[in-house]
């Protein structure tokens, strides 16, 4: 009889970077289980709730690579990366960086999950069995009216369920990117996983990776890939409806809103090499008030001006953030936990030998 001998698996300890300290850290699952109830919907105007749009600024701080999926040759760039190939960031037809709205709605809605009663989602089915009970992800049954979700999926929608916030894409403020070489470990990969699961393989918590003051560059050892280059920036807008001033308020303080919890955002790939990160700045708030203005604005969003700027949305901003803590919709713990990681300024260093 023969026995098959499993495969060593990469793991922290038998991989090129033991010895390295960890670059992301578990944010602890809230001990009361998700809070369902059933969300606001988009079919109608709610006139005891926010809707309106959020004008956005992304500056980046280390290089970012968001992928695009298409590789491209190596010599169509330098001669130095001929038979390398190249792989390829998003750039919309004017040859600007592009960041599609659905990967910002992803990290921001990740972040959100991790500071409030939240599902666990995207687990793959394999782990389910070591989900904690009540963390399941929701799902909705029409036929038998189930449609209580929980905190995130109310406002970023579930399976079968239109959220309340849409991103569109972020817009590079001009053309052009910069070439990295990504350590060939953290080459991209689809979708890096979100929940960590400890010795015994039960969910431990969220995995949220550090920022660090810069990103690896591994040189002619890495892979080249087109990036967004230190303080580029990109314009974006974020669209809400119906949204409770606490969950409004949650949003900006995961959008590093927060003057006592100021947090940057970790964008698209290398992210255990120190890169994407990102800060956010809120330029502008338009609240809408009613159906007709609300579409008047979504044909022609520039025909006025926006309601909120500067001393006012700051006022505004503060106001609503304290809503979201009052209102405990936001888990201090949780949000002290996640501040630890993704504070920014930081003075952390990124990862060395890990290429
Ligand atoms: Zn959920």
């Amino acid at each position: 009889m023969t026995t098959i001998k499993p495969q060593p698996r990469q793991t922290q300890e038998n991989s090129p970077t033991a010895g390295v300290p960890k670059p992301y850290q578990l944010i602890s699952l809230p001990a009361e289980s998700p809070k369902k109830s059933k969300p606001a919907g988009q079919d109608r105007f709610k006139n005891d709730r926010l809707s309106g749009f959020i004008g956005l600024r992304l500056t980046v701080k280390t290089s970012a690579f968001i992928a695009s999926g298409v590789v491209a040759m190596g010599s169509d760039l330098s001669n130095t990366t001929r038979n390398i190939p190249l792989i390829k960031t998003s750039l919309d037809r004017n040859q600007q960086l592009l960041i599609p709205g659905s990967s910002l709605k992803g990290v921001v809605r990740s972040t959100y999950e991790a500071i409030t009663r939240s599902c666990l989602c995207k687990v793959t089915r394999r782990y389910q069995e070591q989900v904690p009970s009540g963390y399941k992800e929701c799902v909705i049954n029409r036929q038998r009216n189930q449609v209580e979700v929980c905190a995130a999926c109310q406002v970023f929608g579930a399976m079968d369920w239109q959220g309340l916030v849409h991103f569109t894409d972020a817009q590079c403020e001009k053309t052009g990117f910069s070439t990295g070489f990504m350590p060939s470990l953290y080459r991209p990969r689809p979708d890096e996983r979100r929940a960590y699961f400890n010795q015994q393989g039960k969910v431990a918590g969220r995995k949220f990776y550090y920022h660090a003051v810069k990103s690896v560059d591994a040189g002619d050892r890495g892979i080249p890939v087109q990036q967004a280059g230190k303080e580029f920036t990109f314009i974006t807008q974020l669209r809400f409806m119906n949204l409770t001033q606490a969950e409004l308020g949650t949003l900006l303080i995961v959008l590093g809103q927060d003057k006592q919890n100021k947090m940057a955002l970790k964008v698209g790939g290398g992210k255990p090499v120190g890169m994407g990160t990102m800060v956010v700045d809120v330029t502008e708030i338009d609240l809408i008030k009613s159906k007709e203005e609300w579409r008047d604005r979504y044909s022609n969003y520039d025909s006025q001006p926006p309601s909120l700027t500067e001393k006012a949305l700051e006022e505004f901003v503060q106001k609503i953030i304290k809503v979201a803590h009052s209102e405990k919709l936001v888990q201090d713990k949780q949000l002290q936990e996640l501040k630890q990681v993704l504070q920014w300024p930081t003075d952390r260093q990124p990862p060395e030998g890990v290429y």
